[in-house]
């Protein structure tokens, strides 16, 4: 049996989501955009998932454009704001530890003529407001800053983000993935014109997610066809099923927020008890999402120390820039030198994880670290 410790990556389906969305793989099969019965029957749950998916970060069930996951969200959401901006506005600020998604559309913005400025980040990731205020000026479109990073677990302080942006006119959005039904978000207090979410990072499925708007915000049409969502600002046929499971996903994370906090912040003080010194962790201990851990062990390497644990998944940084065999462009912008970036881990722990796994994970992770140690000596 493999412990699975890569929450930040995907989290496993809730078993009260897989029953939610059980409904539209079968009876209520219809096109929900189809003007008969069983259209409306396959179109009964969205109303109720927008709402609960708004309601979530005090926004009312219009703001709610469902996409395919953030990753398309966030596309939309910089290139549907930058290309319907005023004239004067051509300047899109963000952060150098922003997930690729955001990062690649920033910069595919950037070939096509938009200003951008890529701020950098405090040593412990934390965005450096003051350089954020400098960097703010009139000729800013949208600042795209995201509430809690996917590989080191920071919380920005999106409410002195979203005033400092509105103060200078400039539209906010958040890729909220992480953040999304773990951490509290509120449009209103933190002045959030568009915030992106995806169902899969809280224990709903793969391929749905959304972007919500402030309804009357300027948004660019990125993908034309029927027009279904947003007011023709995104088509493509919605996946009744899928949706249903996120908005599932979201009214269980309403519900289970404090709890889960609670369950995460457990397993934090657990797991750090029992992994070995010495140990450096990468990213703000107190401003965090407590079901994050970005570890270096000294002297180890993290990519050998994933080969050695044959019974815990975690992962060596993002999962997509693992997957590309790049260094972590998170922990280079804390300015981590590269060798304790190769000793790192990111261990993701959530809902579904026990006190069981958490140690005994732990128990693994020493002997490989040790293992290793020893080798080198
Ligand atoms: C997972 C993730 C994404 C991508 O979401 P998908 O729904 O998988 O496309 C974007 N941003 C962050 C911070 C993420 O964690």
């Amino acid at each position: 049996m493999r412990i699975y410790l890569d929450y930040q990556a995907t989290t496993p389906l809730d078993p009260a989501v897989r029953e939610a969305m059980e409904p539209y793989w079968s009876d209520s099969f219809g096109n929900p955009h189809s003007e008969h019965r069983h259209g409306w029957q396959a179109a009964a749950g969205l109303d109720k998932a927008r709402q609960d998916i708004a309601a979530l970060v005090g926004a009312d069930a219009e703001w709610t454009v469902f996409t395919s996951g953030a990753t398309e969200a966030n596309n939309l959401a910089l290139k549907g704001v930058m290309e319907a901006a005023p004239a004067g506005r051509r300047r899109l600020v963000t952060l150098a530890t922003e997930h690729s998604c955001v990062l690649e559309s920033a910069r595919a913005l950037e070939l096509r003529g938009y200003d951008l400025s890529v701020l950098p980040v405090q040593r412990n990731g934390i965005v450096d407001l003051g350089l954020l205020e400098e960097t703010l000026g009139d000729d800013v479109a949208l600042v795209s800053i995201m509430a809690v990073n996917n590989e080191i677990g920071v919380i920005q302080p999106m409410a002195e983000i979203g005033a400092l942006a509105r103060n200078c006119g400039a539209l906010v959005h958040s890729d909220a993935a992480q953040a999304f039904g773990k951490v509290a978000l509120d449009v209103q207090a933190m002045s959030l014109d568009l915030v992106s979410i995806s169902a899969h990072k809280i224990y709903g499925p793969k391929g749905v997610g959304g972007l919500l708007v402030r309804p009357g915000t300027p948004v660019a049409t990125q993908m034309h066809g029927g027009g279904q969502e947003g007011g023709g600002l995104r088509s493509g046929t919605l996946a009744p099923a899928l949706i249903a499971g996120l908005g599932k996903a979201a009214q269980i994370a309403a519900a289970r927020m404090d709890a889960d906090r609670a369950h995460a912040e457990n397993l934090w003080q657990l797991m750090l008890e029992n992994l070995p010194a010495p140990h450096l962790i990468n990213g703000d201990l107190e401003r965090r999402w407590h079901g994050n851990l970005n570890i270096s062990f000294p002297g180890v390497d993290g990519a050998r120390l994933l080969a050695d644990l044959r019974r815990v998944s975690v992962s060596s940084g993002a999962a997509c820039a693992s997957a590309a065999g790049r260094h972590s462009h998170v922990l280079n912008a804390l300015g981590v030198p590269r060798d304790q970036a190769k000793a790192s881990l990111r261990i993701g722990w959530g809902r579904f994880t026990t006190e069981e796994e958490t140690e005994k994970a732990a128990e693994m992770i020493s002997e490989a670290v040790a293992a290793q140690r020893r080798m080198a000596a």
